[in-house]
């Protein structure tokens, strides 16, 4: 695993002016020990998209998404990187003519991506959803995802997995749970399928992942009263067996940009997340 430089540790250096400038290579040497990215999986795309390791960064935008208002945002606030959680573009590229990274390389911003590496680790995405819902005794839910992931066996960090599963302080009826989810998470809207629950069955042990967790619905079936992810395709809501809350993948994703931005504030750089009001998903119209 990358180790920090020294003097980052040493907070008595802090005020000294002949401190070595960070760059983006020692940025990334930081983001290594929060979510390597030899675990992501192997169909994604992570790490530096764009950008050149010896540039020196001094303010830093968290973003989920990487959107042309995101990239104009950047510009007119003089950011020199973008820290975002879906990649910019997954497939190889063949050319390099798209307007957006055009933009992104002619302003000398760096794009760096944390996406399923953050998804999987114990403190990663679904990790900020859960604290977010005020859960405690949290428990990754082993082998969610894990089965795919290309570079496991030469992980040997903490134990990864896409799911966890946490308690509420105090039961709650599933209806105002979902509101609670809700309001918790600034969303405009969820969606709460009962199965073959009534509304006011309590729920107190709550399954989350963060982003889309349909895949998940087997697996913490047999642990949670409830599921909280978002994403859930017809025919898996139909088949379910326990009561879902699709709370809309920004929203169950958005909790992880916090976290972020405490982390990288010790590196004593300024630090932004993307007002999540500014959004593009906000555009969307419900009727
Ligand atoms: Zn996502």
């Amino acid at each position: 695993m990358a180790t920090l430089p020294l003097y980052l540790y040493n907070e008595s250096l802090k005020g000294d002016t002949m401190r070595k400038e960070l760059t983006i290579l020692d940025l990334i040497n930081f983001l290594e020990t929060v979510a390597p990215n030899k675990i992501a999986f192997g169909w994604d795309n992570t790490g530096l998209l764009i950008g050149e390791e010896n540039t020196v960064v001094k303010r830093v935008l968290l973003t989920v998404d990487v959107t042309v208002k995101v990239v104009d945002y950047a510009i007119e606030k003089g950011f020199d990187t973008i820290l975002s959680h879906h990649p910019l573009f997954l497939q190889p590229l063949r050319k390099i003519n798209d307007p957006l990274y055009m933009k992104i390389i002619r302003n000398r911003i760096n794009v760096y991506t944390m996406h399923t590496n953050l998804d999987l680790v114990s403190e990663g995405v679904s990790r900020a959803l859960a604290d977010r819902l005020e859960l405690t005794e949290i428990k990754v839910i082993p082998n969610t995802g894990v089965d795919s992931l290309l570079n496991e066996e030469e992980y040997t960090g903490e134990q990864l997995g896409l799911g966890l599963i946490g308690n509420l302080a105090k039961e709650m009826e599933l209806k105002d749970f979902a509101i609670f989810v809700k309001e918790r998470l600034g969303a405009n809207f969820v969606k709460l399928w009962p199965a073959a629950s009534r509304v006011d069955l309590k729920v107190s042990r709550i399954g989350v992942c963060g982003g889309n967790g349909s895949s998940l619905i087997d697996v913490v079936s047999p642990y949670v009263d409830v599921f909280v992810s978002s994403d859930f395709t017809y025919h898996k809501i139909l088949e379910s067996r326990i009561p879902l809350i699709d709370a809309g993948h920004f929203h169950t994703e958005f909790p992880i940009m916090k976290t972020l931005q405490e982390k990288i504030e010790k590196l004593s750089i300024e630090v932004e997340v993307y007002d999540p009001k500014l959004a593009e998903i906000n555009k969307l119209i419900i009727i």
